[in-house]
């Protein structure tokens, strides 16, 4: 008898994989390494102050040092390197985002991130249209893909993972357990990413799933390894000579899968800002697990007591994940109250209507 079945290893199934093995819990994981999970795909950066206003974040101040010392204790039980601590360098192309940002950079909200040492002509020598910046620090990237292939690798190693698409008419669903093809488990805890939108017991939820294009190109000799830099794109540092640039953000797509018109558009969005040479490697896409309502879909089905939904974790998997998987675990195994902006209780009335 399994404690629980986990369906999705993304960043969200591994973390709710990682708190419930440390609980000593018996979990059977099963997922069919979808090549669009938003994790493989991700650039997986923690970035503290966001969009054009220069909001921080919702929940910072608690989720990044919990992401960090998750994923540091991480980096310890699976000999990876999965955090990358680099400051995010914003760079503003108009005096008007320039004056904008003095206007917002004395707010006791942001001043605790910005970092001392911003060099604005250091970018100037390699990217265009640089007006002025700002560095925000306790930021970074999380290795989202290393991390979850080497828990893959893991939970493999224990024959706690099974490679197969989840069959939901297999799921035989009684009052204080689930059977699926032979397996016994006492709950279930779907964690599909954006393909939730399939599940037939969740997908009365308002997703509003966006998806996202990247490029991955080479850039010999670029200067700024070590910073993320955001100048309209990201361009991120990977390895050796290859960076990650991106992402597009559309809700309104015909096809998970790399159009020309995406790829055209963000060559030409890096071709405006970058002044050296680059070489296209590969374009790529994946499906952001975005909501409404834009907080994280968790919690227990309104009516199956056995069947539970960890997701929702939209544009911010890697720093969102960390803290509620630790919450939700603490919430099913010790009964601690789920935060009630995340519990899908909000939305049982939907269920309801359905
Ligand atoms: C272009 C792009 C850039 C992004 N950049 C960032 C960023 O910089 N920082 C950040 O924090 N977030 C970023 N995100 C968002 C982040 O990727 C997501 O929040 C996060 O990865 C969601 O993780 P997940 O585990 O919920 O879903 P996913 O990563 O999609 O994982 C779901 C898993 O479930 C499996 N699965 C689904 N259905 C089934 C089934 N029926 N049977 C078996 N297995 C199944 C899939 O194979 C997959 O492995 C970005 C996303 C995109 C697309």
């Amino acid at each position: 008898m399994h404690d629980y079945i986990i369906v999705g290893q993304g960043i969200a199934g591994t973390l709710v994989a990682h708190f419930l093995l440390q609980q000593g819990k018996k979990v059977l994981v099963i997922d069919h390494q979808h090549h669009q999970a938003a994790s493989m795909v991700a650039a997986g950066l923690i970035n503290p102050i966001t969009g054009r206003n220069f909001v921080k974040s919702w929940r910072i101040d608690d989720l990044i040092p919990f992401a960090i010392q998750t994923y540091q204790q991480l980096e310890q039980q699976l000999k990876v390197s999965i955090l990358e601590t680099k400051n995010v360098a914003m760079l503003f192309n108009s005096v008007k985002t320039e004056n904008d940002w003095l206007v917002r950079s004395s707010n006791p909200d942001v001043v605790d991130y910005v970092a001392k040492d911003f060099y604005v002509d250091f970018y100037k020598d390699f990217l265009d249209d640089v007006q002025n910046g700002v560095e925000f620090k306790q930021a970074g990237r999380v290795r989202l893909k290393e991390l979850i292939l080497a828990y893959q690798a893991l939970l493999q190693k224990e024959g706690n993972y099974l490679e197969e698409q989840f069959d939901y008419q297999a799921l035989e669903i009684e009052p204080n357990q689930v059977q699926y093809k032979g397996v016994v488990a006492q709950r279930i805890i779907f964690a599909e990413g954006f393909q939730a939108t399939q599940n037939p017991y969740f997908n009365y939820l308002p997703f509003a799933p966006a998806k996202g294009d990247i490029l991955l190109v080479n850039i010999p000799n670029y200067p700024a390894k070590d910073k993320l830099v955001k100048h309209g794109i990201f361009i991120i540092h990977l390895k050796e000579d290859l960076y990650w640039v991106g992402s597009t953000y559309n809700r309104d797509y015909k096809t998970i899968d790399p159009t020309p018109k995406a790829k055209k558009s963000l060559e030409e969005r890096l071709s405006r800002v970058l002044k050296c040479p680059f070489d296209l490697v590969d374009h790529i896409t994946a499906v952001r697990p975005t909501v409404r309502d834009r907080r994280p879909f968790i919690g227990q089905h309104p009516h199956f007591k056995a069947l539970y939904l960890f997701n929702g974790m939209g544009a911010k998997g890697s720093y969102l994940s960390p803290l509620f998987a630790a919450q939700f675990v603490a919430h099913l195994e010790q009964g601690k109250d789920l935060d009630q902006e995340v519990d899908i209780a909000r939305y049982y009335s939907y269920f309801e209507e359905k």
